[in-house]
């Protein structure tokens, strides 16, 4: 009887030292943030892109059957973990900010830079003017080198078109990345990015647009699944947020927000008020703000790799935030202003070198929590049966990924196909007709 049942398997991840799950209820908060599920010697199998098996190699045999023409992948004594998820970046834009860097490592401040003209404004001008092809061709290589660094799942944002076309273009951009490359893409519409130029004297029509025509025609095209602001001094307050992420909600788009990144904007209250699913950067959010996200079952999304270029000599208290209950998720914030590094291990090396997180929760927070922060835990996150085989091997031990410079991840699989191997991308990562075949637009399989 158990034999008429066993499933097969087309992939199997053997010979590993050991499997990094990352199993269990998503998402893991207070001491549970430290759950790796760890298995010594264990094997991971998948079918059709999904996880048949992942257990001890002394329960294979009974578990699955592997086909004659089963693809298998040998983890050569390295460490297996879920395929990373970062949880929020901006990785379509065009043009580059090297000026404003130059400017920055010089002394200057961001938000001076953004006060002169400079910043999200360069880049709203260089992305209205870019075609639809230059904006997939610039973002598709930026997802290479994420991809590269072990990301199977990214969220991705508009904002840097700031008119409905520009806005348009970008989710369109966004769409044809999740079916044209192998990371999956979640998209999220963030109109309410920065005021632009042809709006700064006159803010409030600006907003009215957002609410009354942006976000109506986001919502009809389907191309986004969230409402982002950027809830900070000097950009957009609470109250303005609290109105863009309540049409937001109506029409079908789920609220997150850029809360409390350059100073104590409140952006965290608001998350909290509209059960946001995360509150993003939170470089100052304090204790009371820790406990009220977590009162809410808010994740706080942190991006440390932002504060570290903006130098603002100061991280998100993500001890406080893990203390308090809240569950803490990962992101690189990749951008053109402060958002250089593509790499979730350089993300997790800040989370546990200067946010004080130790390696076990900065893995939990780039895998089955970040996925959480997506709302997408049922199917990607950690390595069970059921949800996609989305998985790295690293050359080594789990510690390698601090060693930034260093090659690490030497293998990627995406929905069971090996995209990366020996640090490289495959031919399966360039022709991704095989991900198409999985659904429309790349979506995930319910
Ligand atoms: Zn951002």
């Amino acid at each position: 009887m158990a034999e008429a049942v066993r499933p097969d398997a087309d992939v199997v991840i053997e010979n590993a030292r050991q499997v990094l799950t990352c199993a269990g209820p998503a998402p893991l908060r207070g001491a549970s943030q430290r759950l790796v599920s760890a298995l010594a010697g264990a094997v991971v199998a998948g079918r059709n892109g999904r996880i048949v098996f992942a257990g001890p190699a002394g329960e294979a045999d009974r578990a699955f059957r592997a086909r004659g023409d089963a693809r298998i992948v040998d983890a050569r004594q390295g460490t297996v973990l879920p395929g990373f998820v970062d949880a929020h970046t901006h990785v379509v834009f065009a043009g580059d900010r090297a000026g404003e860097l130059s400017r920055r490592l010089a002394g200057e401040t961001y938000e001076a830079i953004g006060a002169a003209g400079g910043g999200i404004v360069e880049t709203v001008r260089a992305t209205r003017a870019a075609s639809e092809d230059e904006l997939f061709t610039l973002a598709r290589g930026r997802l290479d080198d994420m991809l590269l660094a072990g990301t199977t799942t990214c969220e991705a944002k508009s904002g840097y078109g700031l008119d409905l076309p520009s806005e348009l273009k970008m989710l369109r951009v966004i769409a044809r990345l999740n079916s044209g490359h192998p990371v999956d893409v979640s998209p999220t519409f963030l109109g309410a990015h920065e005021i632009p130029l042809e709006h700064r004297e006159t803010r409030a029509r600006y907003i009215e647009s957002i609410v009354d025509d942006m976000i109506p025609a986001v919502a009809a095209s389907g191309l986004a699944e969230w409402c982002d602001v950027f809830c900070e001094r000097g950009v957009f307050t609470p109250d303005e947020a609290r109105a863009i992420l309540e049409t937001g909600r109506r029409y079908g788009l789920r609220p997150r927000i850029h809360a409390d990144e350059l100073g104590p904007s409140g952006g965290w209250r608001v998350a909290a008020e509209l059960g946001a699913r995360s509150a993003d950067h939170l470089v100052f959010v304090d204790g009371r703000g820790a406990r009220g996200l977590a009162a809410a079952g808010v994740v706080a999304t942190l991006l440390p790799s932002a504060p570290l270029f903006l130098k603002l000599g100061r991280f998100a208290p993500a001890r406080t935030l893990i203390d308090a209950g809240v569950a803490v998720a990962l992101g690189t914030d990749v951008n053109p202003g402060g958002g250089h590094s593509p790499a979730m291990p350089f993300a997790m090396t800040l989370a546990c070198f200067a946010m004080q997180m130790t390696l076990e929760e900065a893995i939990v927070a780039a895998t089955v929590n970040a996925a959480y922060a997506l709302d997408r835990q049922a199917s990607i996150g950690s390595l069970e049966p059921g949800k996609l085989l989305d998985a790295l091997i690293i050359a080594g031990q789990p510690a390698d990924l601090v060693r930034i410079g260093a090659r690490t991840i030497r293998t990627v699989v995406k929905r069971g196909r090996v995209v990366v191997e020996d640090f490289q991308l495959t031919p399966e990562a360039r022709d991704t007709a095989w991900k198409r075949d999985a659904g429309p637009a790349g979506a995930v399989i319910a």
